[in-house]
């Protein structure tokens, strides 16, 4: 049956179940342990593997080929769902977000024109109601909506849930929070929520993966490092068949995308115009390179590597700070420190800007024209601020009080030189550092791709500049340093390198400077993982998401499987069972996964399955299998009655569903018997005591179990498996049939 036993990341995890079949194969042997360290319940993992018993079977059977093709059909329709929707969010998103923001600019700035001081009160005040109401629908309404949520989508594809995480509630929650913290203008992007995004509504479709990728495509225009970003960073599983949904889904993203944008363009979506939507079209920039710049090239690299790191451990300190201090002491302390947050950030990016002097519009270039500066009122590059005179502008104010996405399209600016002065440059890279660490991890949504491209692109220019000064003769764009820099801090932060690469490739247009963005990437990535960990595998350590590397650590090797069984006893169930016991069984423990063990004529005992909690209380909640004699319901000869449908014991992704202390029985009930048999899985992952614990691992891993059983040496073997007894050909079986389908 290979691989199809788990869903492979793609789809919400599905209980199937059903009848034990009458024939037992006598192989189960007794279960030695499965017990080690208890998290408290907090964090469970995800049941991927099918439950493979009687009923199942039976059904697979049942299908026909038009079912195949009726399943194939709805899932590609699915993923079609979440690309438009995904991209329609984005949309939504991106619209909301630039008429909030534009419309504080351009009030902020006609209130400057008579007065400093009211423009600062006004604009302080805008950014806190906007900050505000963000803080607030977190953490009244949707608190799993808060961060950049890909640790914890990480998580999800990798087995582990975490509560809430994919609720619809959550994704209402995302949307709205997100056009709060960055319309408020704190130090946080709306891409990494957009990831968080796609996959909430991927979620309701059953497929995150598709979501993850749309998420990236939607949120860069990027379609191929959507695809590359689902793989390279947030699944565990990965399939060809996969990738070409996947595929299929960023390509519907970037269609919508384009489409509502054309739309837009013509004025209907007000302060949303071609801006917006990250793009920064430098293709007017350098387009060659020569041997000299490789080394400063390297050093933006290095600079990455050492500036992403201590970002990830200064995000880390204040994070373990944050959730085991402040965040205790309530809600009102979240709301609090983030709306304090955000009047920081307005005085500082209001404020610092009154410091510099201006400086006169520089020459602009025919083939790339500025305005310089916009007329009053508008926002864009370039920004007057408070300069007297109409041909002046004010260079930290262009970068700090602005849009994230201006900002950074003014600091890849190519074609013009010396824009910005270094004392600006430096000054805004110290205080908006600042800003992103203390912002991270507040009760806001928060994406760390933009605040990551922005100090990224302030060093990297700020080498520019150096490099622009000392070979003169070459011909150098500050610009291309820029986005080099943004490229190496992402690469020292997150540490990935082709989805980052291609990312960067697809939102800046020019591809020549590819085998550089490679380069800094590179560098920036192994500098980086000389400290400590990429930014999201921190974060989700910190959040207690323990995420299965794809290697087993070393040590593993001289450990064997019931080393890692702690000397715990097994909580096992029989086969026919007191309702009385289920239930205090189930109440004295958080376990998941039991054993249920039968009896055969002969006295001896076998392990007949594993049953899930979760099946255990569908069917206390039901009560339709009770039964009054403690007798097998099958005695005699009779086949096993099926009562229930699948559907009833699908719980909704990362929601907590019933709990043991909702059900409510009367001591009638509780005298009655309930016969476990058809609600086994039959087949569950079995392991001998004596298997090295890196073998477990592997197949733990790679198989996405939730539970295995470690039992004795086997006392016989009944038959071999080869690569020869797998490769069954397409016949008019439709069991083979369908096993293929599975994994389309
Ligand atoms: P997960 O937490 O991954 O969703 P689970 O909830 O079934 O799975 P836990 O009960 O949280 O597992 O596991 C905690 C510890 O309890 C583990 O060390 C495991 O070995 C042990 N354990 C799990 N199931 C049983 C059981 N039926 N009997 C005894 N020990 C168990
Ligand atoms: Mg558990």
């Amino acid at each position: 049956m290979l691989s199809n036993h788990f869903q492979n990341g793609i789809e919400t995890a599905k209980l199937a179940w059903s009848r034990l079949p009458n024939t037992e194969d006598g192989e189960g042997d007794e279960v030695v342990g499965v017990s080690r360290k208890n998290d408290g319940g907090r964090v469970e993992s995800l049941d991927y593997e099918v439950v493979e018993n009687h009923a199942y079977r039976e059904e697979q059977a049942q299908r026909g080929k038009l079912y195949v093709g009726y399943y194939v059909g709805v899932k590609w329709f699915f993923a079609l769902l979440i690309g438009v929707g995904t991209g329609l969010a984005a949309v939504f998103i991106n619209i909301s977000v630039e008429n909030f923001a534009g419309w504080k600019f351009s009030l902020t700035f006609s209130v400057i024109q008579k007065s400093y001081v009211a423009g600062f009160l006004l604009y302080i005040l805008i950014n806190l109601v906007l900050v505000f109401s963000s803080a607030f629908i977190i953490t009244n309404f949707a608190p799993a909506a808060a961060g950049s949520g890909i640790p914890e989508i990480k998580g999800y594809l990798n087995g582990v849930d975490t509560h809430g995480i994919l609720l619809f509630r959550t994704l209402i929650g995302k949307i709205f929070g997100s056009i709060g913290s960055v319309g408020g203008g704190l130090a946080l992007g709306k891409e990494g929520p957009l990831v968080h995004t796609g996959a909430c509504i991927a979620s309701l479709l059953g497929q995150v993966t598709c979501g993850c990728a749309a998420g990236v495509a939607a949120a860069f225009r990027a379609p191929v490092g959507g695809v590359l970003f689902a793989l390279e960073e947030v699944t565990s599983w990965w399939r060809s068949q996969l990738m070409w949904r996947v595929f299929f889904t960023s390509a519907i993203v970037a269609v919508v995308v384009r489409t509502a944008m054309g739309w837009c363009k013509s004025g209907k979506c007000g302060h949303f115009g071609s801006g917006g939507f990250i793009i920064w079209d430098i293709s007017g920039g350098q387009e060659d390179y020569s041997f000299e710049e490789l080394l400063p090239m390297a050093f933006i690299g290095v600079i990455g590597g050492l500036l992403g790191a201590l970002f990830n451990q200064l995000t880390r300190y204040i994070t373990y700070w944050r959730r085991n201090y402040l965040h205790k002491k309530g809600n009102r302390f979240k709301i609090i420190e983030v709306c304090l947050i955000s009047v920081i950030t307005s005085v500082i990016s209001f404020g610092l800007p009154l410091f510099r002097k201006c400086s006169p519009c520089p020459e602009a270039d025919p083939s790339f024209p500025i305005e310089c500066p916009r007329p009053p009122g508008m926002y864009g590059n370039y920004v007057n601020f408070y300069c007297g005179k109409d041909k002046e502008y004010n260079d930290l104010a262009t970068i700090f009080f602005n849009t994230q996405d201006d900002a950074i399209r003014n600091l890849f600016s190519a074609k013009t030189i010396h824009e910005y002065s270094a004392q600006s440059l430096l000054t805004f890279l110290v205080m908006f550092y600042t800003l992103a660490v203390v912002t991270f991890g507040t009760a806001v949504p928060a994406g760390q791709f933009v605040p990551g491209i922005m100090i990224g692109s302030t060093y990297g220019r700020l080498v520019g500049m150096f490099v622009v000064s000392f070979y003169k003769k070459l011909n150098i764009e500050e610009g291309t340093y820029a986005l080099l820099g943004a490229a190496s801090f992402l690469g020292g932060s997150m540490r990935m390198t082709v989805s980052l690469c291609v990312i960067m490739v697809e939102i800046t247009n020019n591809l020549k400077l590819l085998p550089l963005i490679m380069l800094v990437l590179l560098i920036s990535k192994a500098v980086g993982d000389a400290f400590n960990e990429g930014l999201y595998e921190e974060q989700a350590r910190l959040r207690g998401i323990p995420l299965l590397e794809s290697r087993p650590k070393y040590e593993m090797r001289k450990m064997q499987a019931k080393e890692a069984c702690g000397n715990q006893k097994v909580v096992y169930f029989p086969r026919v069972i007191k309702v009385a016991d289920v239930v205090s069984s189930l109440k004295s423990n958080n376990h998941n996964g039991f054993p249920v063990i039968d009896h055969t004529r002969s006295g001896e005992t076998l392990v007949i399955g594993l049953v899930l909690r979760s099946h255990l209380l569908v069917l206390l909640q039901s009560k339709v299998d009770f039964q009054h004699s403690p007798l097998p319901c099958d005695t005699g000869g009779g086949s096993l009655p099926i009562r229930h449908n699948f559907s009833e014991f699908v719980k909704p992704a990362s929601s907590k569903g019933i709990s043991i202390h909702d059900i409510h029985l009367g001591p009638d009930d509780l005298e009655m018997y309930i016969d476990l048999a058809p609600f086994v899985n039959r087949s569950p992952y079995i392991v001998p005591e004596d298997m090295s614990l890196t073998k477990v691992y592997n197949l733990f891993r790679q198989l996405g179990l939730r539970h295995i059983f470690v039992v004795p040496r086997a006392s016989r073997v009944i038959g071999m498996i080869t690569r020869k007894d797998l490769l069954i050909e397409e016949t008019e079986d439709p069991a083979t049939v369908e096993l293929q389908s599975t994994s389309v």
